[in-house]
């Protein structure tokens, strides 16, 4: 009676009136649409029926569509399509089309926490509102893969009295029986999920720990017929990579290997990564990324490497809800077995490159690439009271104020205050003239050394260029032997081939400019005058360093061939600096330097400004004067015009006012530590 009941009750839909009315009465199956299905299945149906009430189908249906990864998104479309096959189970089962949603905005999210699934976010809250009338997805579980989600979602259903339904069957939360139905397949489907990954995880590790898991090799590398890996046997790959970590040896800092790339106009090969060509390889423009990939892959030094990257579920992207990669230490690494297969550098050279890398990465404990800035000790000061590593205060320029060297990560830290400051120029000033002392009787080594050098560089740089260009000048060969053997009749495809051909003609053409100019630029052969130049400018590398052209940042270069570190204290002895230099070569030297006093070196105010202020002082009042510099086109020593306080702080400071001379007013004739002439 119940369930005829029932049945009465879903034909009031509107829909099923205006549909399949006609042949619904008796006949519950058809009217679910199963008239094909198994016989067996009659009973379920019915059960199914008794449960959808008219107060359901007045409310929305949810189908609710998922898939975890964007690649399973791409890849599993027949379960994808199972799942928009709800939605006509949906209108079969009585719900007009308009009122049947589909959600699907968790595509591609993981969806083992609700935190970062929107689709199932909104899907909870709809039916917190009592809003949804029943919700359909592919396998109940499949909803929330994590446990407490699901129960949630389950009691959210119990008490707006929603339905929950799958391919087979339909479940009411507030029946004893459904519930305890569903909660199994929740706890269920938790236990697949957690036994089917640790058996592929367990798995995984235990072949990578044999060095046997295969994965996609870097470019430069061939999978054997044996499951091995062999050196490409494509030489430009393999003397690009090369060049690329002869570059860093020599260059010491990415971007510069990057530059280099770039100005010889050489490329990186890459191997695809989009499933269209999937593992061939393409030349590409060089960047930074890109180069820092390969001097980061331990794989070049002949290491099989697996667990570089742990993942940890704490720290997720915000986005997708994905546990965030974070790089293991070399040490760290799980499973790491060296000399696996030939290799493009060594493993001790690898191991120095990461240490290179990071100390590039400025931070405190390295020394960071040399900056633009004047302050030449940059990266390689330390204090001499606590020990921690000195920061460079710049002013800003319009300041035109000399940089500071600060210790204050204590004051960062929560000390009262920072542990000293000093200015740079008088600093540097003593250990620039240490540096150049301590350099010149090597300086004929030197100077031969940078000749080998650069001699060295051009052949490599040269070898490089010409195999990229032999190699388009093979491609424009092929292209032409391509257009030759099509049918000119067929001149849709003739047109296309000699399009090729042009590109690569072109590319030929653009190769040759740039390497023209190259070596133009490069000055190939020295000639022995060149040579002698050289020689001689090495000799001379005091005139080097006060070159207008040399920068700052060359000079920390050259700084940091011969110093270690510098240490100062300018706290144990008042108006003293002690200056520790630690050279490269173990040797420690002590210096003690004047403390720039207040106002030295800092910029003054014009001495013709300055002579006419005092001309003027007995007569006029200090706006007069003031209106007059200006009008006389003077500024101030910062290019300022000239204000009222300005002229009367000049007229106090020279005696020439009521009140005392400025205290601070004698920096004219000062010593300066260094015996060097201001800039004034
Ligand atoms: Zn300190």
């Amino acid at each position: 009676m119940a369930i005829l009941s029932a049945i009465q009750a879903c034909c009031d839909c509107p829909s099923w009136r205006a549909g399949r009315g006609a042949s619904a009465h008796g006949n519950p199956v058809h009217r679910a649409g199963l008239a094909s299905a198994p016989q067996p299945r009659h009973k379920e149906e019915i059960m199914t029926a008794t449960k959808i009430q008219n107060t359901h189908c007045e409310r929305i249906a949810f189908v609710y569509v998922r898939q975890s990864t964007p690649l399973q998104v791409i890849e599993n479309r027949e379960s994808t399509e199972r799942q928009y096959h709800l939605r006509e189970r949906a209108i079969e089962l009585g719900w007009p089309p308009s009122r049947v949603e589909v959600i699907d905005e968790d595509q591609g999210r993981s969806g083992s926490s609700a935190a970062h699934r929107s689709g199932f976010q909104r899907l909870a809250s709809e039916v917190g509102l009592g809003k949804v009338g029943i919700v359909f997805m592919l396998e109940a579980s499949r909803l929330a893969r994590n446990n407490s989600d699901w129960y949630r979602l389950i009691e959210i259903c119990g008490v707006s009295g929603t339905l929950i339904a799958d391919e087979s069957a339909v479940y009411n939360p507030r029946e004893p029986n459904d519930r305890l139905l569903l909660g199994v397949k929740g706890t269920i489907s938790e236990a697949e999920l957690f036994t089917l990954r640790t058996r592929l995880y367990e798995g995984r590790w235990n072949k990578a720990r044999k060095g046997l898991l295969h994965f996609p090799l870097p470019v430069g590398y061939m999978q054997t017929a044996d499951g091995g890996w062999s050196l490409d046997p494509d030489t430009q790959v393999r003397e690009r990579l090369d060049y690329v970590f002869d570059s860093f040896r020599r260059q010491g800092v990415v971007r510069a290997v990057v530059r280099d790339l770039r100005e010889q106009g050489l490329e990186l090969p890459t191997r695809v990564t989009a499933k269209e060509g999937y593992g061939s390889l393409v030349w590409k423009g060089p960047s930074l990324s890109a180069v820092i990939r390969i001097l980061h892959n331990p794989a070049y030094a002949g290491a099989y490497v697996y667990g570089r990257w742990e993942y940890s579920s704490e720290r997720r992207s915000a986005k997708t809800g994905k546990a965030s990669a974070h790089a293991r230490s070399v040490a760290q690494w799980p499973v790491n077995i060296t000399e696996h297969h030939p290799a493009y550098l060594s493993w001790e050279e690898f191991v120095k490159n990461q240490e290179r890398l990071r100390q590039n990465w400025s931070h405190e404990g390295n020394r960071g690439a040399p900056r633009e800035g004047s302050a030449l000790l940059q990266g390689i000061v330390h204090c001499g009271v606590c020990g921690r590593k000195m920061s460079v205060q710049n002013r800003a320029a319009k300041d035109k104020r000399s940089p500071s060297y600060i210790c204050g990560r204590g004051y960062q830290d929560g000390d009262a205050k920072i542990c000293q400051s000093m200015t740079s120029r008088p600093v540097d000033a003593a250990v620039v003239e240490a540096f150049l002392t301590a350099v010149s009787p090597i300086s004929l080594q030197v100077a031969t050394r940078v000749l080998d050098q650069v001699e060295q560089d051009l052949i490599v740089q040269r070898r490089q260029r010409d195999l990229q260009l032999e190699q388009s000048r093979y491609e424009a060969r092929l292209a032409q032997r391509q257009y030759d053997a099509v049918d000119p009749a067929n001149r849709l495809v003739a047109a296309e081939l000699e399009r090729r051909w042009n590109e690569k003609l072109e590319r030929v053409a653009q190769l040759e400019r740039a390497y023209a100019q190259a070596e133009r630029e490069a000055g190939w052969n020295l000639t022995a005058d060149e040579r002698a130049a050289i020689t001689e400018l090495s000799h001379d590398l005091p005139a080097v360093w006060s070159a207008e052209t040399t920068t700052n940042q060359e000079r920390k270069q050259l700084l940091r061939m011969a110093i270690e570190s510098v240490q100062l204290d300018g706290v144990s002895q008042a108006g003293q600096v002690e200056v520790q230099i630690r050279w490269r070569s173990g040797t420690i030297i002590s210096l003690s330097v004047k403390r720039a006093e207040p106002g030295e070196g800092s910029l003054k105010t014009p001495e013709e400004a300055v002579s006419r202020i005092h001309e003027m002082a007995r007569r006029s009042s200090y706006s007069e004067i003031a209106a007059r510099l200006d009008r006389a086109g003077l500024r101030s020593a910062f290019g300022r015009h000239f204000t009222t306080q300005h002229v009367g702080y000049i007229c106090r400071r020279d005696g020439l006012a009521r009140g005392k001379p400025h205290e601070g007013s004698k920096s004219e004739d000062s010593p300066n530590p260094s015996g060097q002439r201001e800039v004034e």
